[in-house]
């Protein structure tokens, strides 16, 4: 039994690999790959991590790519997909130390150190000692370094290549380190963490320091440091804006565009279509890095985490978790527009887990009706007219989740009368799920949704957990962890039979995740076959050494 499921797993990938165009052979009438000065020889080394992307998420992106009316993709194929295509696929198991499943800390810390790592720290070793990461090792060999998220900067997964904290939820201390660091390039959100305890809006130091700001002044720091003013004389130009993120020609940045998370995948797309972007997108950030970085003749490495797919995902929101998937291979294309013509530079783009269990499924929900222009010989000597027993999700649905107007957190604030910590009433939340997405919910479906139960795993000064009461899931529910937030789950599990969605958790899962390496052939064929998270951190390394 065991050699046949090894076997059939065998098959399956070496299938999975062909059909995304991994076969090393196909690279050889590439140019890039035997250009005359190419020697292996890797210079720059570009990361990029879609958090929570697993083969799902890939899925959907490539679905959507596929039969969207938008013009998104009109008439080209996704970044991804270009990568994918003229590169290498491998499957990579991301399981940490002592379990299965693992956080975005530990997966993080396994991909840059190269080395097995315990759940939630970031930077240590598996006694729990600080061990140097790619990005440490890219800094002594003499290169530029840079760390690009969407979250907070300070978040875990930016967090595992610039510091060493026993907990990823150390921010104060994690932004402490990659300050001291001295990581050229840092662009991402979290500001909160970089101002002195106390600071708001009517700090007169920090208002002219941000000059006009856009960014919410509130701080998370418990003591009176002031990192921006500590970046300043270290050397770093400050921004806080596209703008002024665009007027910087070199030297070394920190740009802190949000007290914390960065846009949401679907408040992107609209300032983006409307053309009032306050922020930088992650491709604007992305390209910004490459100009600057580049100037390095000794190469550099680059982290760009597509870090909010694993945040829609959580939340079961697959209309957000479309338009994330969207922001980060806009960054992949930057990345790809960049790197094209170059053979020094290595790219590897993965996730660090799959988040959420997500996928599209058929249902016995809304069968289609045959379908009389079918009119092939089988049909008519069968006298069958074509009409499959299930509805397997109509494509249209993708240009409908694509059309959801806000992501669930603001569907939630906006039934609450957009006041924080008010619990809508099921009417509200009818109405301002029902006019944010194409699909329509009934009155029992929004009660469902506002529904409690008594937390049977309470755990007293637990952040999560020290609620006697958590929002009422019927299964699985202990997958459900973040308290209030499994009201939005609900919103996810409310829409799913009309989406095609299923959603097996509100955490992460264990599936292995896709690798995409693409750069000189010596380097991209490290990446190949069934790998695990602490062997492609180990082989970016060497590859980066070589
Ligand atoms: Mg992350
Ligand atoms: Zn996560």
């Amino acid at each position: 039994m065991h050699s046949f499921i090894k076997l059939s797993s065998a098959i399956i990938t070496a299938s999975l690999l062909s059909a995304c165009g991994g076969d090393s052979s196909s690279s050889d009438s590439n140019s890039r790959t035997n250009g005359a000065s190419s020697s292996g020889k890797i210079k720059n080394v570009i990361m990029m991590i879609g958090d929570g992307m697993g083969p799902q998420q890939v899925g959907l992106l490539q679905d959507f790519a596929a039969h969207s009316k938008t013009d998104i993709y009109k008439n080209r194929e996704t970044a991804l997909e270009l990568f994918a295509n003229s590169g290498q696929v491998a499957f990579s198991s991301t399981t940490p130390v002592g379990g299965l499943v693992v956080d975005s800390a530990c997966s993080a810390t396994q991909l840059a150190t190269g080395k097995p790592a315990l759940s939630e720290v970031v930077g240590l070793d598996i006694e729990g000692n600080s061990t140097e990461t790619i990005l440490e090792m890219a800094k002594a060999a003499g290169k530029s370094t840079g760390l690009i998220s969407d979250t907070r900067i300070t978040h875990a997964t930016p967090a595992a290549f610039a510091s060493h904290q026993a907990h990823r939820s150390m921010e104060n201390e994690i932004a402490v380190d990659m300050l001291e660091n001295n990581v050229d390039v840092m662009l991402g959100g979290g500001l909160r963490y970089w101002i002195p305890q106390g600071s708001s809006s009517t700090s007169t130091e920090l208002v002219n320091l941000i000059n006009e700001p856009t960014v919410k002044i509130k701080s998370k720091r418990n003591d009176d440091r002031n990192l921006l003013t500590q970046a300043q004389t270290a050397g770093y130009e400050l921004a806080f804006n596209a703008d002024q993120l665009d007027a910087i020609e070199g030297g070394k940045v920190l740009g802190l565009f949000s007290y914390s998370a960065m846009l949401d995948g679907i408040s992107y797309t609209a300032c983006k279509k409307a053309d009032s972007c306050v922020q930088p997108s992650l491709a604007d950030m992305t390209t910004k890095a490459l100009d600057i970085l580049s100037k390095d003749e000794d190469g550099f490495f680059l982290m760009i985490e597509g870090g909010q797919i694993d945040w829609a995902a959580h939340n079961n929101d697959a209309g957000d978790m479309l338009h994330q998937l969207l922001k980060f291979d806009e960054s992949i294309q930057a990345v790809y527009d960049w790197v094209a013509d170059r053979n020094d530079t290595l790219v590897v783009i993965t996730a660090d887990h799959e988040t959420g269990g997500f996928s599209f499924s058929y249902s016995r929900k809304d069968i289609p009706a045959a379908d009389p222009t079918i009119v092939g010989d089988a049909f008519v000597e069968s006298n069958r007219d074509y009409k499959p027993n299930f509805n397997f999700a109509n494509p249209d649905l993708l240009d409908k989740l694509y059309a959801q107007k806000k992501d669930f957190y603001n569907i939630w604030y906006q039934a609450g009368g957009d006041l924080a910590d008010v619990e809508p009433t099921s009417v509200d939340l009818l109405n301002a799920i029902n006019g944010n997405t194409e699909f329509t919910i009934t009155q029992a479906d929004a009660d469902r949704i506002l529904e409690h139960e008594v937390n049977e795993y309470q755990e007293a000064d637990h952040k999560y957990l020290a609620a006697t009461e958590f929002p009422k899931v019927d299964d699985f529910e202990e997958f459900y962890v973040y308290g209030e937030e499994v009201h939005l789950n609900l919103i996810g599990r409310a829409l799913a039979k009309h989406q095609n969605t299923v959603w097996s958790t509100g955490t992460h899962t264990h599936t292995p995740v896709q690798v995409i390496a693409w750069g000189p052939k010596e380097a991209q064929q490290r990446f190949n076959g069934l790998m695990n998270h602490v062997e492609v951190g180990a082989q970016l390394i060497e590859a980066m050494k070589n």
